[in-house]
């Protein structure tokens, strides 16, 4: 049995996740032990339990120590079937997190599926709605992968009560996908979104990507939702160019204002318009895992972060695949898998 060190590299719930994945799409049971060892509070949290139970669900398989808190885990995945399931996380924890663990296992199965997913839906340290629907998805569509997303209601920590829905085509191998370049900037646009605060934290925010960025007012969008549960704020920048989008998110905080909210993302969009990099860095790590599974494909991105060095590791360890990273100062990096 493959057993996994979860305290290894980043330590977090990736390494979880990316091996049930794995698991599910190769056949091979794993055993994980020190799960989310790098973490304050270290365990499976609800989470990363309802990815394990989503997990067992899709395929029939067992998991020995799905629990609260638990530290170690043994997973035996059976046959993936696709077909309507609904996963609630109880907590503010993320949706798509837990569609990361499932998604790419279900659209190897042979049936459509049509997911229903509660919990968060803009959770900070994981991939929004927005970066899941306009960065990740759009290349797992140029893979062949036809995949739909619907944001139903948005979730925030630490009400939550988000829902998604996810509708996934079956589809019989993933195509490598090549992104050496991203391609001339087409447009850049800024959305606030404000829900149960007042809106001038949104409108404060967009006047700071105006003044900073110099985008123009038709660019900058403020928008909220009547339905969320509980107050949430977050500032998503899109830098759409020829052959990817890249969607970089700012959180509202209380205790932070909006200016330093906005000032942070803009500091980001500022530096990544400066490289040629064509892959934003939480992308990357996110692409690794598909690419692995086409057999094929090499993008370029700023340095690896600890998240993919951690998640090429986990692939290894599960696939016979070749990764490499050759880094070429500090903002670029070209991957190339290969089996
Ligand atoms: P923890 O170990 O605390 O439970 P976790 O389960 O949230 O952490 P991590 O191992 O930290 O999991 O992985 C977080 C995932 O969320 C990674 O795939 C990372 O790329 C993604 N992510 C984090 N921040 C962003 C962001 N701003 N935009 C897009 N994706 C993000």
């Amino acid at each position: 049995m493959i057993v996994i060190d979860g305290a290894a590299g980043e330590g977090g719930g990736q390494v979880l996740r990316t091996s049930l994945a794995l698991a599910m799409v190769t056949g091979q049971p794993f055993r994980i032990e020190r799960i989310r060892a790098g973490r304050r509070k270290p365990g499976l949290m609800r989470q990363h339990l309802t990815a394990v139970l989503a997990a067992t669900q899709i395929c029939g398989g067992t998991a020995i120590g799905a629990e609260p808190g638990s530290t170690t885990l043994e997973f035996t995945p059976g046959k993936v079937r696709g077909g309507d399931y609904r996963f609630a996380i109880g907590t503010a924890g993320s949706t798509i997190l837990v569609l990361q663990t499932i998604l790419l296992p279900l659209l190897q199965a042979g049936e459509r599926s049509r997911l229903v997913l509660e919990g968060g839906t803009h959770n900070p340290h994981a991939p929004s709605f927005a970066f899941l629907e306009r960065a990740f998805l759009p290349q797992l569509a140029r893979m062949g992968a036809e995949v739909s997303v619907k944001l139903v209601r948005p979730g925030f920590y630490p009400a939550g009560g988000g829902r998604i829905e996810v509708e996934i085509a079956p589809l019989e191998r993933l195509l490598p996908l090549h992104v050496p370049l991203r391609g001339a900037l087409q447009r850049t646009h800024a959305e606030a979104l404000v829900v149960n605060l007042p809106g001038s934290i949104g409108e404060r925010e967009l006047v700071v990507i105006a003044n900073r960025l110099k985008w123009s007012a038709e660019d900058l969008k403020l928008r909220t939702d009547k339905q969320a549960l509980g107050p949430g704020n977050v500032l998503t920048l899109f830098l759409e160019f020829a052959t990817i989008i890249q969607v970089l998110v700012a959180f509202g905080e209380q205790g932070v204002s909006a200016e330093a909210v906005a000032n942070r993302a803009a500091g980001v969009a500022a530096r990544l318009l400066k490289v040629d990099a064509a892959i934003e860095p939480h992308l990357a790590d996110q692409l690794l895992l598909p690419i692995a599974l086409a057999g094929a494909g090499s993008f370029t991105t700023l340095a690896l972060t600890s998240h993919a060095k951690t998640n090429i590791e986990v692939i290894r360890r599960f696939m016979d695949v070749s990764i490499s990273a050759m880094e070429n100062g500090e903002d670029l990096c070209a991957v190339h898998v290969a089996t």
